[in-house]
């Protein structure tokens, strides 16, 4: 067997913003990927049909990005499976923060996120498992590390409109106002999530 995850890594560099190489104890090995979200390629286009929710970002802009890189993976023979629809995994079945972090996409920030150097906190995450070999050395062992970002400062913690952010955590997220139960809708149908916590963010303005 030989080390198949460089090519995978270079080839999936190409398509998404980020890309990096986590694990976890019940899922094994995970390609996790990231999207800049942005006004034009608006990842958190979140909506409900017949009480489903539907995710209309990732479906316009990461579905096809996820089915190229599955192509790729699957023709070298290995198996490629998004985890939960457009590898968004919707019952919590893995957390990809903590993924993203121990692939060394980002750091935690004090607002929970992932902080990119370049993104912020603007990055909108993927997981494929996959069953590519990798050497031992090429698995990323990056522990959760605390964003440099954060020192000094704490604008997430005082724009939370319901104060649950403590310092890299929620503390009460079944009170945050981005939830799909409590969004509002534009005059399109489109959830609101409130996003302050995101908004005020300096990480990766430049
Ligand atoms: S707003 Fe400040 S404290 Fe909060 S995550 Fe961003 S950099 Fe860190
Ligand atoms: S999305 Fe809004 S309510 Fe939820 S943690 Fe961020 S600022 Fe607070």
């Amino acid at each position: 067997m030989g080390n198949s995850i460089p090519e995978i890594l270079d080839f999936t560099g190409s398509l998404f913003d980020v890309v990096g190489i986590a694990g976890h104890a019940g899922y094994g090995k995970l390609l996790i990927v990231g999207l800049e979200s942005k006004p034009e390629r608006n990842l958190d286009e979140f909506g409900l049909e017949n009480n489903k929710i539907k995710l209309f970002g990732f479906q316009k802009y990461m579905s096809p990005l996820l089915e190229s890189a599955l192509s790729f993976i699957r023709e070298r023979g290995y198996a490629a499976e998004p985890v939960g629809r457009y590898g968004y995994p919707l019952q919590g079945q893995l957390n990809l923060k903590e993924l993203a972090v121990q692939a060394g996409i980002g750091k935690r920030g004090k607002n929970s996120l992932v902080l990119h150097n370049k993104y912020g906190p603007r990055l909108r995450l993927a997981a494929i498992k996959i069953d590519a070999p990798s050497q031992s050395q090429d698995e990323a062992t990056q522990k959760e590390m605390e964003s440099p970002f954060c020192r000094n400062c704490s604008l997430c913690l005082e724009a939370c409109p319901v104060s649950i952010i403590e310092p890299y955590r929620v503390a009460d997220i079944s009170r945050c106002l981005s939830r799909i139960e409590v969004m509002k809708k534009d005059r399109n149908g489109q959830l609101i999530p409130c996003d302050e916590c995101l908004k005020v963010c300096p990480a990766g303005k430049g």
